[in-house]
């Protein structure tokens, strides 16, 4: 880019589905917002046979700092996700220390500042250091700025403080977002529970332990009429009970992660520790359920829960391995692969909302749409590229994923925050 601070994006199918737009058509980019008048003077970018999308926003990402940088960094996490086609990431709290004060949220966003390539919102604690004992001062750190309350990595056990920390992040506007855990029922669990457990002799992990949270959150979202989102969903029964109340019009909403719906728990046989995630990846009929969800609705938001671990820490017996996956830079591939392309399950259209619109809107955040005035971030995609993933490739400091050498249809292709590109596809025909 010159330091002309104008663009003109011409002849891409834009998909904004914010406003309902599905044409071939210009997009016009000045002072880092989106105009609706062609700019003089502008930089141009040909998008011929491109998809032109609002950027993609991931609400479930691990950055690992401050405290873990030895996994990930926000320069690095925000890389990665730049090269998935995310302009957005929201970073969970699970930080050393944790995000549960004003400071260390500062700490973060000045970080961000220096380092990020994309926009980075945090989230903060529901309790104080994640221990599920006493309420972090959520008022403080919402006047601090994070977007959403979440104790992600633990779940809340005690019901009441759970109900209270609900009707606080009610009184700031704050969504909750839910680790759904039953701590009594998974105790030591590893792995779905189910045939493989039994036949690996490996500890089991019941869809139980995540339905009886489920179920929890939808009684308490609908007592407190609040929203309550919960992460990762990996269960046919989880599915239908979030089904079940939003018909009859409980806050309730779900998330996907790509490991959850691309493999079945048949892959832990080979003990490779790149399988092991929380929730655990679970059995071809939960697939079907989850499916069936994003395809009527009830899942309504895609993420990747990208949890970098370093490779000394992965490569150690199943049992011991720490839980998670990295997923930036796969996780569209994946959804567009397996839910556009193969299983025709929704259109391309659709995924970019459950990108955009549906994750922007959940959170209150001002992106996820093209209209003039918005933040020019922009992802350009090629549906039908046909590209294999390879790890040692990746922008991510961590190499724990189970996509290694796995081949997609559809990958973004360029990334713009604020008008300017942060990552373009090498050897992509607009480099
Ligand atoms: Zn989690
Ligand atoms: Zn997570």
């Amino acid at each position: 880019m010159s330091d002309v601070d104008s663009l003109k994006i011409l002849n891409g199918h834009v998909i904004d589905p914010a406003n309902g737009v599905d044409r071939v058509g210009p997009i016009y980019v000045e002072n880092g917002r989106i105009v609706s008048h062609e700019p003089n003077k502008a930089e141009w970018i040909d998008a011929n046979g491109l998809v032109v999308a609002p950027g993609l926003i991931d609400i479930h990402v691990h950055l690992r700092e401050p405290g873990q940088s030895h996994k990930e960094t926000i320069a690095s996490g925000t890389r990665a996700a730049a090269a998935g086609g995310f302009t957005s990431v929201v970073c969970m709290p699970n930080t050393f220390p944790t995000v549960d004060n004003p400071s260390t949220i500062s700490w973060i966003q000045e970080r961000a500042r220096q380092k990020a390539v994309v926009n980075v919102f945090c989230a903060g604690a529901i309790t104080k250091g994640l221990m599920g004992q006493a309420l972090a001062p959520i008022g403080s750190m919402a006047a601090a700025g994070v977007v959403a309350i979440t104790d992600d990595g633990f779940c809340v056990q005690n019901h009441g403080l759970m109900r209270r920390a609900i009707e606080y992040a009610k009184m700031f506007g704050l969504p909750i977002l839910d680790h759904c855990q039953d701590e009594s029922l998974v105790s030591d669990g590893v792995i779905n529970e189910g045939e493989w457990s039994v036949r690996l002799g490996m500890q089991g992990w019941p869809s139980a332990g995540e339905e009886l949270i489920v179920e929890r959150d939808i009684l308490l979202a609908e007592l407190c009429q609040h929203p309550v989102h919960c992460q990762h969903i990996s269960s046919a029964g989880s599915v239908r009970r979030i089904r079940e109340a939003r018909r009859r019009g409980v806050p309730i909403s779900g998330e996907v992660c790509p490991h959850h719906i691309f493999f079945t728990d048949a892959e832990v046989a080979g003990f490779d520790t790149c399988f092991k995630t929380n929730p655990p990846i679970r059995s071809e009929e939960d697939i079907t359920a989850i499916l069936e969800g994003i395809s009527d609705g009830t899942l309504n938001v895609l993420c990747s829960d990208h949890a970098p671990h370093a490779s000394f820490e992965k490569e150690v017996e199943f049992d011991q391995a720490p839980f998670g996956v990295t997923g930036l830079e796969t996780e569209f591939p994946a959804f567009c692969d397996l839910l556009v392309h193969r299983r025709k399950i929704i259109p391309l259209k659709r995924l970019i909302a459950l990108y955009t619109l549906y994750p922007a809107r959940l959170l209150r955040l001002d992106r996820g749409t093209l209209s003039p005035g918005a933040s020019a971030d922009i992802t350009l995609i090629d549906p039908n590229l046909e590209w294999t993933f390879h790890k040692k490739e990746s922008l991510s400091m961590s190499s724990n994923t189970p996509f290694d050498n796995v081949t997609f249809c559809g990958r973004a292709v360029r990334t713009l925050v604020r008008g300017h590109t942060v990552w373009i596809l090498e050897g992509s025909k607009n480099e």
